[in-house]
């Protein structure tokens, strides 16, 4: 049963259940997208796992990035499950965790490589995957029905720099007694080819060190612990010193280098608020705000906001990423102003300082010819990169009747060898997290956001007499967003005139409960506007009684 991952990207979630026994791949969170204003981000729907929790045994996860382990903090503190997550994982959840209050008392467990962990009838072993961040697994799980594989996010690197492997021969043995079913993620099933291994993009620091004679500043995902490797091997080859700017960044660096996964000598690092002490030459900035995310270390830097980083001609600025579609804009903006400042700006067209982390055709296709499953469901990714991978299956000779796109909330049965699905479903809306609100912004609020935000917002304040029901002085009129007010006097005038007429119609009895007024004054009004000026602002009726 997939909540989350299923018709988009992030949010991943999958409920794998028999008999009494419930248990959850990953749990992760969502970035919105254009519509959900304000909203910080999107979760899973817990409602069935609620509903079921004296069977739900524990959740797996397969690595730490946040659309794996992100609604961790807003669903596992009232179910009170037990959490498995590889160490790294492991320290970034914890890292989320101390962010909230009243989850001290969540457990998270670390597995390793070779660990095995009964959950009531699943028993659960892991193979290691390639990613973007160390320490990603796939997970086995064995049911009484048969093995299911689920992959998590993954790529093949057979020269993986931090020296850790795909486990292929551990896929290869489950896939001997042909599994039952494979869950393998989809976001490049688009993309012919094989990725470029991880390895090429530290022989181009290197390379792009080789060339600068200033500063260097890299910028690159807060998570993405290999770059910060690359730079901090070139900096010892160089000889030159790394500081950290950016709050996210120094979580994940920490985490990395407590755990090993980073190596490096003590004294290549120095602090931010020193770096005025180090020339140009021996100085590597690594940053946050590859994405062009607002507010960002790298974006304050582009736009002369960050305290001690000021661009000058003679700096190098790297962007070792490549653009999440949505944010093509708010990078090309960060860009021009770096070049502006007189920077040289180094970015994945012109240079290769980027590689995905997620699995091209050639690659999805090995998984499928490894696991051999009798059953396939593409998973992660939108429908069309879902609809790209079962084509693959079906090139490597997986039957179409045996291939299946779900939805979120979509039940799968699987028993004696057959598999169907069901007509119910589970519910697996989203829930908006808005600063320290879980759910509470709805379709309601949203609706409003968006009103305000397309057409402007208009309150009206009229003063009514509680005995008579009357208007005390003309109704009060604020717009914003709307109509600049002084100079649209005679609308503004009219539609004093229609909140008198729609009042008068009440006077003489004074209601008990004013709703009714303030409803038909939204909807008069709205419409008379509407009428006048062709748009729709928020309108926010307020009464006073005296
Ligand atoms: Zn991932």
């Amino acid at each position: 049963m997939p909540l989350g991952g299923f018709g988009e990207i992030g949010k991943n979630m999958t409920l794998l259940e028999y008999g009494n026994d419930l248990i959850a791949i990953d749990c992760g969170m969502m970035f919105p997208d254009e519509t959900m204003l304000g909203i910080d981000y999107v979760i899973p729907d817990a409602t069935y796992l609620r509903k079921n929790r004296a069977k739900f045994r524990g959740i797996v996860i397969t690595h730490g990035h946040e659309d794996h382990i992100g609604a961790i903090p807003h669903i596992v503190p009232e179910l009170s499950v037990p959490v498995y997550a590889s160490p790294l994982a492991k320290a970034l959840i914890e890292t989320r965790l101390g962010e909230y209050k009243g989850t001290q008392h969540v457990k998270i467990n670390a597995y390793q490589p070779n660990d095995e962990i009964r959950l009531g009838v699943f028993k659960i072993r892991f193979f290691r995957v390639n990613h973007s961040i160390p320490d990603s697994f796939g997970i086995i799980i064995d049911t009484p029905e048969g093995v299911v594989v689920h992959t998590g996010d993954f790529k093949i690197d057979l020269t993986s720099p931090d020296g850790l492997f795909f486990d292929l021969a551990k896929l290869k043995e489950v896939g001997r007694h042909q599994p039952l079913l494979l869950l393998s993620e989809s976001t490049n099933s688009d993309t012919p080819g094989h990725t470029i291994s991880e390895k090429a993009i530290g022989e181009s620091f290197n390379e792009l060190f080789a060339k600068a004679n200033g500063r260097i500043i890299i910028a690159s995902f807060a998570s993405r612990i290999d770059r910060m490797q690359h730079a901090l091997n070139a900096a010892v080859k160089f000889g030159r010193r790394v500081t950290i700017s950016g709050r996210s960044m120094l979580q994940y660096f920490e985490a990395a280098s407590k755990l090993g996964y980073i190596k490096y000598p003590r004294e290549i690092l120095v602090p931010l608020k020193e770096i005025s002490k180090i020339p140009d030459a021996k100085l590597v900035v690594l940053s946050t705000g590859s994405q062009g995310q607002q507010g960002s270390s790298l974006a304050r830097m582009a736009f002369r906001e960050h305290s001690q980083v000021k661009i000058k001609p003679g700096d190098t600025v790297a962007l070792s990423s490549s653009p999440i579609p949505g944010n093509e804009r708010s990078i090309s903006s960060i860009i021009n102003n770096l070049c502006r400042e007189g920077a040289e700006v180094i970015h994945n067209r012109n240079m290769q300082i980027h590689t995905t982390g997620h699995a091209y055709q050639e690659e999805l296709k090995t998984i499928l010819q490894l696991v051999k499953p009798r059953f396939f469901i593409p998973i992660h990714g939108e429908y069309h990169m879902r609809v790209s991978h079962k084509k693959l299956a079906l090139g490597v000779g997986v039957p179409e009747a045996d291939i299946f796109l779900l939805e979120n909330g979509d039940i799968m049965e699987f028993h004696a060898g057959k598999a169907r699905k069901l007509k119910d479903t589970i519910p697996a809306g989203i829930v908006m997290v808005d600063g320290l609100g879980v759910g509470d912004v709805g379709e309601i609020v949203l609706r409003d956001r968006q009103a305000m935000a397309k057409e402007g917002m208009f309150v009206i304040i009229a003063t009514i007499e509680r005995k008579s029901g009357k208007l005390v002085n003309s109704p009060d009129l604020i717009s914003r967003g709307f109509v600049y007010m002084r100079e649209q006097e005679e609308l503004v005038n009219r539609t004093r005139m229609e909140v008198k007429q729609i009042i008068g119609r009440h006077s003489g009895k004074a209601p008990e409960d004013w709703s009714n007024i303030r409803q038909q004054i939204r909807e008069e009004i709205g419409n008379f506007l509407y009428r006048e000026t062709q748009r729709r602002p928020l309108i926010i009726p307020v009464i006073i009684e005296v």
